[in-house]
């Protein structure tokens, strides 16, 4: 391309022809297309949008027709049977639990966590987290099975996070914890309990690196392209003299609806959770 040529392709997409393509899932890059005049510019628009809009249709006509269900209960199908394909046992638990509780995970007044928090009446709160219940579920186990032993949960939590483009209010844990292998297995375990979630979330390529957390101390975090997924920690942790667990553990907390736009490579979390503008990832202004 000449000097010249480069000069006249300067024309950009206008801000309501952008949001329009961006909330019917156009590919981030096509938003920063350059065009050499208007008329260019709006006919490349039509037809991307009329593109998108006829995708979305189809999309819509094929979850009527009962081909297959929403992708958030999808995922969470198939991560269940894969986790159970590995020995973990699948639990369910309380959405509401007690204020002491958080109390017991280290999130006392004027934690981060804490604000976050949806109170109810009577010092209950709908929960922000899984491992609270999964924490009382070990040990009440603990006495009935043997060890090591695995249990997860898959369900909604509730923070009161700033809005952004990879925080909903409320959104899908999936909390997996494993009890009772020698703690010197215990980062190998973690890797590969890692690499079996993200298989079979069906995500090829993603990092693991160690952080500090306000609650765990030292974690283990999966991200994808720079994104958090998942953190993760190892026990024994000073914590667990509040819940009676002495035996060493491992426990990974996956968001489901980050799981979902790391893989469809969705800009916008909301794309993938629950919502009253998208059905299952189809914007529905369409
Ligand atoms: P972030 O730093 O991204 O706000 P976090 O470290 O506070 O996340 P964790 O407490 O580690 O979150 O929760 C485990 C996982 O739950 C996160 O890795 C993320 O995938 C998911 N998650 C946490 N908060 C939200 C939220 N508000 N919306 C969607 N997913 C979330
Ligand atoms: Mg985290």
């Amino acid at each position: 391309m000449t000097p010249d040529e480069a000069e006249a392709l300067r024309i950009r997409l206008t801000a309501t022809q952008s949001q329009r393509l961006r909330e019917l899932g156009a590919d981030p890059l096509v938003l920063d297309e350059l065009f050499a005049d208007v008329q260019l510019r709006d006919a490349a628009f039509k037809r991307l949008e009329g593109a998108l809009v006829k995708d979305g249709r189809q999309h819509l006509k094929d979850l009527r027709a009962g081909r297959r269900a929403p992708q958030l209960v999808e995922l969470e199908r198939v991560l269940s049977d894969a986790l159970t394909g590995a020995g973990f046992v699948r639990v369910v638990t309380p959405l509401i639990i007690a204020s002491d509780s958080l109390r017991k995970m280290g999130i006392e007044h004027g934690h981060p966590l804490r604000e976050q928090v949806f109170w109810l009446e009577d010092g209950r709160c709908l929960r922000p987290m899984l491992a609270p219940n999964l924490y009382t579920l070990l040990r009440r186990l603990d006495r009935n099975w043997s060890k090591p032993f695995g249990i997860f949960e898959i369900g909604p939590c509730f923070r009161r996070d700033s809005k952004g483009a990879s925080h909903l209010n409320e959104f899908t844990m999936l909390n997996l914890v494993e009890l009772g292998r020698p703690e010197n297995e215990g980062r190998a375990r973690l890797v590969e309990l890692a690499s079996l979630v993200m298989r079979a979330a069906g995500i090829a390529h993603y990092e693991l690196e160690v952080t500090d957390s306000e609650v765990y101390g030292e974690m283990v975090d999966v991200l994808v392209n720079g994104a958090e997924v998942c953190s993760a920690g190892l026990g024994p942790h000073p914590l667990d003299g509040n819940w009676g667990v002495v035996d060493p553990w491992v426990g990974l907390g996956f968001g489901v609806e980050r799981l979902i736009m790391a893989r469809e490579g969705y800009p916008n979390i909301e794309r993938a959770g629950r919502s009253l503008s998208y059905v299952d990832g189809v914007r529905l202004n369409l």
